[in-house]
């Protein structure tokens, strides 16, 4: 991946893609403590390249910062242009942009105290991060055996480096065992998220997710709640328990990287009709309007990057 053509945005300059480097002794590189984002951009028919929401994954990638307590040396207003400026100036029309906060290889060891927050952001085409056909058909899941982070563990609602170990030995263990995805249950068995994304249920008239104890909140899922409340749905937050989503007549996860994807089986256990349920259907659908820029109501949500 680092040998290609393109421009990287690195504390404040543009930078050849392969020239985009750091040193081996880079402090985030050792112990995990950093934070990022993921976010995307998309084409409309009348406002160019857009990134979606934005301002709301600048703001999470501030207050991930601010958990951790890393010092951001540029404001808000500098990050949002230069996620902007990545995508024009790398010509991309559809992308994917990875903001990473990072400390750097001024010291080592975790008592070093005069370390500096370092910020990148790289964009690239990712059209479908699983399975493209997936979109339809729907994913096979499988309940996770690591348990998602505790609250007092690491910090939950930031989206933080190291929290990701938990979520790739779920996946990779998901992957080895056949399914496409992972399902966490948090340190009590409840149901909490998926190794990227969050989840919902569809049950009768009810729409289902679990309360953000232990997941990330997830922009996709804040997008999500207000697309059903107009299909006239409140969502109701409260626990699940992993029996739960096997009679459910709809599961789906929602994530940037992910988008809309429905869940055809957890556990090996079909769930409704093993395939995408129209509530699923209509809340991608009018997920993949509102990205795209086919709803007038959502143009709020677009930011052009020209
Ligand atoms: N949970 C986890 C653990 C994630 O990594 C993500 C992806 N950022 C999400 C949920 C979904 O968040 P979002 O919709 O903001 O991408």
């Amino acid at each position: 991946f680092a040998d290609r053509d393109g421009l990287i945005w690195m504390d404040g300059e543009m930078v050849p893609w392969r020239d985009a480097k750091v040193h081996v002794l880079t402090h985030t590189l050792h112990y995990g403590l950093g934070v990022f984002e993921g976010v995307r951009a998309y084409r409309t028919p009348d406002r160019g390249t857009c990134i979606f929401r934005l301002e709301e994954h600048t703001n999470r990638l501030f207050n991930s910062a601010k958990i951790l307590g890393m010092k951001m040396p540029f404001d808000r207003q500098t990050i949002n242009e230069a996620q902007r400026a990545v995508v024009r100036e790398n010509g991309l029309e559809e992308a994917y942009l990875r903001p990473l906060c990072f400390y750097g290889s001024e010291a080592m060891g975790l008592r070093a105290d005069n370390l500096e927050t370092h910020v990148m952001i790289a964009s690239w085409e990712w059209p479908s991060y699983m399975d493209p056909e997936a979109r339809e058909r729907g994913i096979k899941v499988r309940t996770s055996s690591f348990t998602r982070h505790h609250v007092n563990i690491t910090m939950c609602k930031a989206k933080a480096c190291g929290n990701y170990i938990n979520s790739m030995l779920a996946l990779r263990e998901a992957i080895d065992s056949g399914a496409e995805e992972a399902l966490l249950l948090d340190n009590e068995g409840y149901v909490a998220e998926g190794s990227g994304e969050n989840v919902f249920l569809v049950r009768g008239e009810r729409i289902y997710t679990p309360d953000l104890t232990s997941c990330l909140d997830g922009i996709t899922r804040a997008t999500v709640f207000a697309l059903a409340a107009e299909l006239g749905y409140t969502i109701e937050e409260r626990r699940i328990t992993r029996d739960e989503v096997y009679i459910a007549d709809e599961a789906f996860f929602t994530g940037t990287a992910a988008e809309v994807v429905p869940i055809r089986s957890l556990d090996g256990r079909q769930i409704g009709e093993g395939c995408r349920g129209p509530v699923t259907e209509k809340l991608q659908t009018m997920y993949f309007d509102a990205v795209r820029g086919k709803r007038p109501e959502n143009a709020a949500w677009l930011t052009p990057v020209a």
